[in-house]
Formats: C-alpha cells, structure tokens, sequence
C-alpha cells in the first residue's frame, strides 16, 4: 500500500499481522536498536513532555491503564492491562494498543497494536538503561521469568550491551524450555537453570520479569553482588514486587518517573523520601550514572508513557518505507464540517452496495 498523508481523514492502522511484518522487515534486533535510539532522542528532551502517573483502573485480578503524553507537536498514549492470571487462561498477561495524533488539529494520525510494540520497547528500554548504568562489557544475563517478555529481553540485551550468555529461571520449567527454544537461532548461549540463585550465578545483569500480584521475593540480597546491574521489570503495579527491600537500600536506584515509580516500582517499598535518579538525567548527561565497577545498580522499571510515544513514533517514521498498514474509516468527513447530521441523512439514501463498497 503506498502512503498517503493526504488521505486526512483516513488513519493507518497497524494490525498485528502488520506488526510482525513490520518488525520482520527489519529485524528484530535492528527494530529494538533503533526503537532505543529513538527513546534515547525523546529522553534527552525530556522536560518537553507532558507528565504524568499513568491513570490505572485496579481489580483484584490485575489492572487496566492508559498513559498518555504529549511534546507539544504529537500527542500519544496507549491502552494497557496486566493480568497474571490471563496466562493459566490462554490469554496474554500484558496486552495494548496505542494512538498517536497531531496536537494541532487533534486528528490522529496512528493507531498500532502495541502487544508486541511494548515488548519490543520494553527491552529497548531495559537494555538503553543498562547501557548507560551496566557494568562495561557485560557477558552474561540470568532471567528470572521467562514468559511473553523475556525473548526481547534477550534480544534487546544482545544487541544494545553485547550479551552473549542467557542463564534461564521460571518456576515453570516449560516457559524456560520455550525460550530456549525460541532463541536457539540467535547465537545466544544458553543455560537453563534449577533455582533464582542458581541463575544469578556469574551474571553481569540480572532480569527479573516475572508476573504475580504480590510482594514477592524473587531476588533476595544474598543473590546480589557488588557491581552487578538488576534490571527490575516485573514489579510494576500497587502490591507487585520482585525485590527485597534490602536490595533497594544498597543499591543506585534509577527510575523512569518519579511520581509514578513510587506508586508503582519496587520503591513504593521505600520511604517516599529514599533518593532516586530518574533515568533522562543520566542520559541527558546531568547526572551520574554508575560511579564505580562494584557498586550495584538498579534500573526500577515499570514502563512510562514517553517510551511509549517513541515507541509509536519510531512506528510511524517506518510506515512510508514498508507500508505495512491498512487506512482506517475512523473520523467523519463531511464536505461541510458542520454538515455532520446531513452526511448522516445522505448515507441512509444510498444504496446498501455503495455503502459496503466505500
Ligand atoms: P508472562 O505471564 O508471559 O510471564 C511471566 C513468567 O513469570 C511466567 O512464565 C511465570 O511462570 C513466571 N513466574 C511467575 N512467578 C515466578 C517466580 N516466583 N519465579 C520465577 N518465575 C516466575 O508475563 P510477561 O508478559 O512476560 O510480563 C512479565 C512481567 O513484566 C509482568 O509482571 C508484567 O506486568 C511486567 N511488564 C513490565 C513492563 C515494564 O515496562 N516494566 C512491560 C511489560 C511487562
């Protein structure tokens, strides 16, 4: 399909068949890369956007969100739920979608499936902080949590930090076996492993991305040792954590936004005053990231709407070149913009067949 910016009333739409030609067309590795650059560039601008805690609707089987924000030409924000339960179900824990629109006319100019979006950003995001917050050349990764997310991780860690070994945990040996098995291509080393402890063993970083509402312990501080870097993934809503708390007071902690992370993060466990360094100032060059090869860091992710919007924007930047999109019938275009109530009168004249053929 040729791109038609034109076509104003029309709005690509990338399905998710789209997005995996998408993503293919590229390559899984080169999107994640420059998904990150693309985050990196937003980051650096960072006080330009709109913020804000995303507006989070709870149950007690998970939770639903939008996070919406905007640099003053775009606006984007995206629908997203977790649901560990969805798993045991056939459905996904973490499913989305998203909306990007001109802020000058307020149309929307994009809407994108953003299930395999927000992990592809996820570990574009993981691995851009750990770029800048790792220990140098970083080998070997453990993940602890090899559901939906954990394949990017990899990916995104072996192509941003030169990762080359993966040590595996799930306490459904399954999902490790799948991983396994779906990165068996990617030259990737791997090692499926009995325990957490087991998969902490000789790691440079550790991932924990696993999904339970609850405070758990996935990592406790005997597994952490001095100059490895903890990319905190899992614990991302009011009541679900991943870390003990003993971690926290020993390691440099950096956060997305602030505001959100301690409602949210691993730090809600902390006192609301416990220093924290949002990520942008690390990446903006205002602040310090590591500051020696034995000090633990910790990136205390739970996603921001800004990755997000680049994400979408990343997307939209690469529709002209692929066309991997269908226009969407999605605004109301009356000849008259205040005819609207005539288009509708003149719709009910027209035969049925001319109706379905538009
Ligand atoms: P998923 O349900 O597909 O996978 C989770 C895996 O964790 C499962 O395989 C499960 O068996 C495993 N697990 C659960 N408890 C465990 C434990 N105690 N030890 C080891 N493994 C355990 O979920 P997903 O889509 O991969 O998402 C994982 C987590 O990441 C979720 O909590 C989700 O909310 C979160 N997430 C965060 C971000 C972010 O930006 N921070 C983005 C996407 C997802």
């Amino acid at each position: 399909m040729s791109y038609d910016p034109s076509a104003l009333a029309l709005v690509p739409f990338v399905s998710v068949e789209n997005m995996m030609r998408l993503v293919h067309s590229v390559g899984v590795e080169r999107f994640i890369t420059d998904l990150a650059a693309t985050i990196e560039e937003d980051f650096r601008r960072w006080p330009l956007f709109d913020k804000t805690p995303r507006v989070a609707s709870h149950s007690s089987e998970g939770v639903i969100e939008l996070m919406p924000t905007s640099d003053g030409q775009a606006y984007g924000f995206k629908y997203v739920n977790g649901h560990p339960k969805n798993a045991k179900e056939g459905r996904q824990t973490v499913t989305a979608f998203g909306v990007m629109a001109e802020v000058d006319t307020g149309y929307p100019v994009l809407i994108s499936e953003m299930t395999i979006l927000t992990a592809l950003r996820t570990a574009a995001m993981s691995a851009l902080a750990a770029k800048h917050l790792g220990p140098a050349n970083p080998r070997t990764m453990a993940i602890i949590g090899n559901g939906a997310q954990s394949e990017f991780q990899a990916l995104g860690f072996k192509a941003l930090c030169g990762i080359t070994h993966l040590r595996l945990y799930d306490i459904d040996p399954s999902a490790s076996a799948r991983c396994a098995r779906n990165l068996a291509q990617s030259g990737l080393s791997i090692t499926l492993c009995n325990s957490a402890q087991d998969a902490v063993e000789g790691a440079d970083i550790l991932t924990t991305v696993t999904a339970d509402k609850q405070n758990a312990t996935i990592l406790s501080d005997n597994m952490v040792g001095s100059g490895q870097h903890i990319n905190a993934v899992g614990g991302d809503c009011p009541g679900k954590t991943e870390l003990h708390s003993d971690i926290l007071h020993r390691a440099e902690i950096f956060v997305e936004y602030t505001p959100q992370t301690r409602i949210e993060g691993e730090i809600q466990q902390l006192d609301p005053e416990h220093p924290v360094t949002e990520l942008w100032q690390v990446i903006a060059g205002e602040r310090a990231g590591r500051n020696s090869d034995r000090q633990v860091t910790l990136f205390d992710s739970v996603g921001f709407a800004v990755e997000d919007f680049s994400a979408l924007r990343f997307v939209r930047s690469i529709l002209p070149e692929t066309g991997f999109y269908e226009n969407l019938d999605l605004l109301a275009d009356p000849d008259d913009p205040r005819d609207l109530f005539g288009m509708l009168t003149r719709a009910k004249t027209r035969a049925p067949e001319v109706l379905a053929a538009q």
